[in-house]
């Protein structure tokens, strides 16, 4: 098949969460068992400079219709392996930014034109390069416009394409609402400024028009496929989503191995595996120096990395700060964003800097040694579309303590409800449920055997991408 991918991510060119893996080890998958893939990624400063992209070589001058006005851009492309090309759409005065949606204070004002141009380049090169997709797929709001312009890019050259459009949700509660102000810069027509529409309360709202005009909706795991059709998950477009059902599937994501493996990890000091643990250990005594921790340490060691955000449940971990600073063992934080977590979070570590560290930014070398140095990571989530860190846990033999929701829920099961098959610790949302969960973790840690059957069981788990691809490529087969 002839496969077009857009997203706003794109592992390792720009990266700010699971977005970005998911699109990057999907295209690689796919590309590799012999479709013809192309990815869009907007020319961010990050991309164009990184060393793959080095061979990036201008191919198209394109000129794309904002209301009244024409604004032009560039599309380079390069091909970082055999069946996959990426192309980046340049427009320095859209793109050239070290982050793609905002400075961290605040989205950046001119999003809504970002991402509008962006969709709209995407279906211009795709016609000047006659890429001839047979898929088309688009992920999250900022290109949930690209099955829609590519139905109004058909009509107004009075043609029907044999493609299907595929809209992936990675996370429903970032919907692109917007004034509608922005909406004549979409030239679509009025009409479709509706209910019906991407109309939402007199706003624009990118994240419904994926979701009504994609041919098929797909969102990262099968319990927040049924959640979202609700109103506690569903951020105000349940009734968009339920519209749907018929169209809708959950797909859980996978772990990329080339990126996320104890075996051949380069950047832990010391490679494992399930059947000798021993290179655990030293990126445990290594990543308890790190934080300024005795090396010697014998109790368990929490570790977290995430955006802190309310959605993450770093609030539920504050409310437990007790149980880390009284409690015999180790904390340590990697995460950056909400200023006050941020700020509470040092204000602990700053106070008990033996017992809880705090790493305020975003550092890909730390987030592999925290995966590969602690016994147990906490993700209490309050919702979760699929999360991949607590699937990275379990395959680097970290036991992952989590909240019943979306992906968390169907990658996890609880070792005290399942004795047989449980792989991690599992709790609701809420400060005391994560409490028990917690001494449920000390009490497991003092039992040896018992941990260590949790842990191997999690190591053992297949979370591959390739079962993942498949399910896609099966999806891709029946819209087709
Ligand atoms: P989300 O996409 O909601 O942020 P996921 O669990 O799906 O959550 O994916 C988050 C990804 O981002 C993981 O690969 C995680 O390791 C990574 N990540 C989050 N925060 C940091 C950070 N501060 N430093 C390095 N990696 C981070």
């Amino acid at each position: 098949m002839k496969i077009v991918h857009a997203a706003s991510e794109l592992f390792p060119y720009m990266k700010t969460g699971g977005l970005a893996d998911a699109v990057g080890a999907l295209t690689v998958t796919f590309a590799e068992m012999g479709h013809e893939v192309s990815v869009f990624l907007p020319g961010y400063r990050g991309a164009l400079s990184h060393p793959l992209a080095a061979g990036a070589e201008r191919r198209f001058r394109i000129k794309v219709e904002m209301g009244d006005e024409s604004l032009s851009g560039d599309v380079f492309a390069f091909s970082p392996s055999k069946n996959l090309t990426v192309f980046l759409v340049v427009r320095d005065e859209f793109y050239d930014r070290r982050f793609p949606y905002g400075n961290g204070e605040r989205d950046y004002e001119d999003n809504s034109d970002r991402f509008i141009f962006f969709c709209k380049a995407v279906v211009e090169t795709m016609r000047l390069a006659d890429l001839g997709a047979d898929i088309v797929h688009a992920h999250d709001w900022q290109t949930a416009l690209l099955p829609l312009l590519l139905r109004e890019a058909e009509r107004r050259f009075g043609v029907t394409l044999a493609m299907k459009t595929v809209f992936t949700i990675h996370n429903i509660a970032f919907q692109g609402l917007f004034s509608a102000a922005c909406y004549p810069r979409t030239n679509l027509p009025d009409e479709l400024f509706s209910m019906d529409g991407l109309e939402y309360y007199g706003q624009v709202n990118f994240m419904k028009a994926g979701i009504l005009f994609a041919d098929r909706v797909t969102t990262v795991s099968p319990r927040y496929a049924k959640e979202i059709q609700t109103p506690e998950f569903g951020c105000g477009l349940e009734g968009v989503v339920q519209t749907r059902v018929d169209d809708l599937s959950g797909l859980i994501n996978g772990v990329d191995p080339a990126v996320w493996n104890p075996v051949t990890d380069k950047l832990i000091p010391a490679r494992y595996s399930a059947s000798n643990l021993s290179g655990k250990r030293t990126c445990r005594e290594e990543l308890l120096r790190q934080c300024g921790f005795d090396a010697d340490f014998q109790g368990p060691v929490f570790g977290m990395i995430c955006r802190l955000t309310e959605q993450k449940g770093v609030d539920l971990v504050l409310a437990n700060a007790d149980f880390f600073t009284t409690g015999a063992c180790r904390f340590v934080v990697l995460g950056a964003g909400d200023r006050r977590m941020e700020a509470a979070l040092g204000k602990l570590a700053s106070a008990w800097p033996d017992k809880v560290y705090l790493c305020p930014k975003h550092d890909e070398a730390m987030s592999h040694l925290i995966e590969a140095g602690c016994d147990y990571f906490v993700m209490p989530s309050l919702f979760e579309p699929c999360g991949l860190n607590q699937m990275y846990s379990q395959v680097y033999g970290t036991v992952p303590i989590v909240s019943r929701v979306g992906g968390l829920f169907d990658t996890v099961r609880d070792a005290d409800e399942d004795q047989a098959s449980g792989t991690g610790l599992m709790c609701a949302p809420t400060a005391p449920e994560l409490r028990d969960a917690l001494e449920r973790a000390l009490r497991l840690f003092a039992n040896r055997s018992c941990y260590a059957a949790v842990q191997q069981r999690g190591m053992a788990r297949d979370f591959s991408w390739r079962t993942a691809a498949a399910a896609y490529e099966a999806l891709y087969r029946d819209a087709l």
